[in-house]
């Protein structure tokens, strides 16, 4: 369905916006500082609505919430505002010695009209974040957001209508049906993020009329920890980032690699954490997530007879919880290595030397994320310059993408593009290249009346 314009098709909606786009209206850094200011607003104004939206759909808490969809989005168009003028300024640059005279300059311009398809997992900041982007590089948008997560949906529906007249933003809600007639028209750019199967998809549908894309998929995410990491800081960053959302977070660590020699150690300091941060009984905790449908829940469910578990097993069939698990004797065959896990089950491999674990990695696709715990500076080094990943921490789960001057996004199957900060700007943005030519003089060597010509070539 198409906020706004009950009744109306897809096709109609992008017809609007592409004459809208092509009247310049989204184009003054003036308006889009003001429809981002708008969008600020907007967000505000909703902002009970979409931690309410989110307990329903994902029994996220107020905290949690606030901090991975509603905070950082509010921080994201405040770090925009700031430097807008100067990303949209046509940079001047040098010119060639055989072009002398000329002067070289890069107009940042907007594509046009965006496609950009949100995952149900963060279903708010995935959906609004590439907006921030799309607004602050000039042009219109097509939100679609998942959906698994309805109620949240039907926020972003109201908020979106709200702000922005449906030729400029609007939301079109629906599941793979919709999708795939929208992936039919001709957007001049989509924003995809979700997962590799169907990012696939979505790149198949975008070759048939030429559209560029970004693709922000998932994957198998590794998490590292060396014999002389801090096994207490270890803990506590490794659990934030594994349970935050229950598990279901594109970064969340998939697995970890671990000396046997610190195994111990490290699952009694879990058990600690684990308790300070849910409590006794981490399914009833308020502060814990559910998983989103009854179809993942199942899925989950089966790679329980992976392993031995060693912390959690619990579980919750009516309310959907699953408990923060911990499975130790996994071997790189069982099936819950064969998928991204996307849920609160979290297994330990054991390695022997840092050059079986990183072969391990390398010979697998290349992931969104990976997690190095170690103060081994050299190490680090290695492991970084070794193994090719979207992008991670040293010592840290999560963080890196919380802040603005890091681009985020996947390589190889974990997707392709980035976004974020200035990276959004640029991705929203083709870089148009112009050459201004001197008429004060001419260089007559390069036409085929010049009999230098040759020779100078
Ligand atoms: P998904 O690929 O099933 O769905 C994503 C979106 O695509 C939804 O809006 C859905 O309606 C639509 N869709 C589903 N099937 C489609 C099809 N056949 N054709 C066209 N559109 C289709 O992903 P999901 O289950 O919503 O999200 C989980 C996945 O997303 C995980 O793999 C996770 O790692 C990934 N993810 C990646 C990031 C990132 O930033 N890289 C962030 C969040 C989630």
């Amino acid at each position: 369905m198409v906020a706004g314009q009950e009744g109306k098709t897809l096709e109609y909606s992008v017809q609007k916006q592409k004459d809208y786009f092509i009247s310049g209206a989204t184009k003054s850094v003036s308006k889009r500082l003001e429809q981002l200011q708008l969008l600020k607003e907007g967000i505000k104004e909703f902002e009970q609505d979409i931690v309410d939206a989110l307990k329903q759909d994902l029994n996220k808490s107020e905290y949690e919430a606030y901090t991975t969809e509603v905070g950082i989005l509010l921080e994201e168009i405040k770090f925009t505002e700031k430097r807008l003028h100067k990303w949209a300024k046509p940079k001047k640059v040098k010119t060639a010695i055989t072009h002398i005279g000329s002067k070289g300059m890069i107009i940042s311009e907007p594509y046009g009209v965006v496609l950009i398809i949100a995952p149900w997992n963060y279903p708010f900041q995935l959906a609004i974040s590439p907006l921030i982007g799309a607004i602050a590089a000039g042009n219109t948008a097509i939100i679609k957001p998942s959906e698994l997560t309805p109620h949240i949906s039907k926020v972003i529906v109201k908020l979106i209508e709200k702000v922005f007249k449906p030729e400029y933003v609007t939301v079109i809600e629906g599941g793979v049906e919709t999708s795939t007639e929208l992936l039919k028209q001709p957007f001049d750019y989509i924003f995809f993020t979700g997962s590799v199967q169907v990012g696939k998809v979505v790149m198949e549908a975008a070759a048939k009329n030429l559209t560029p894309v970004t693709l922000e998929l998932g994957g198998k995410s590794p998490c590292i920890l060396h014999d002389d990491a801090d096994i207490k800081l270890a803990a506590k960053r490794v659990l934030f980032g594994k349970f935050t959302n229950a598990g279901q977070t594109c970064i969340a660590p998939d697995y970890l690699l671990m000396p046997s020699r610190i195994k111990a150690e490290f699952i009694e300091e879990c058990k600690r954490v684990l308790q300070a941060f849910y409590g006794e009984d981490p399914v009833q905790s308020d502060r814990y997530g559910r998983i989103v449908s009854e179809r993942h829940f199942d899925r989950l469910l089966r790679f329980m007879g992976n392993g031995n578990v060693v912390i959690g097993g619990q579980y919750d069939r009516e309310a959907l919880k699953i408990a923060p698990t911990f499975i130790d004797q996994v071997s790189w065959e069982d099936p819950i290595m064969q998928e991204e896990i996307f849920g609160p089950l979290l297994p330990i491999l054991e390695y022997e030397s840092i050059d079986q674990c990183i072969a391990k990695i390398v010979e697998r696709p290349k992931p969104l994320a990976l997690y190095l715990f170690t103060k081994d500076t050299q190490l680090q080094e290695k492991v970084m310059e070794q193994v090719s990943f979207g992008g991670g921490c040293i010592n840290d789960t999560l963080m890196h993408i919380g802040t603005p001057y890091l681009p985020f996004g996947g390589v190889g199957e974990s997707g392709m593009g980035s976004y974020h900060g200035k990276q959004s700007f640029k991705t929203f943005s083709h870089e148009k290249s112009v050459l201004k030519q001197t008429n004060r003089f001419d260089m007559e060597f390069r036409y085929p009346s010049s009999k230098n010509g040759l020779k100078l070539i």
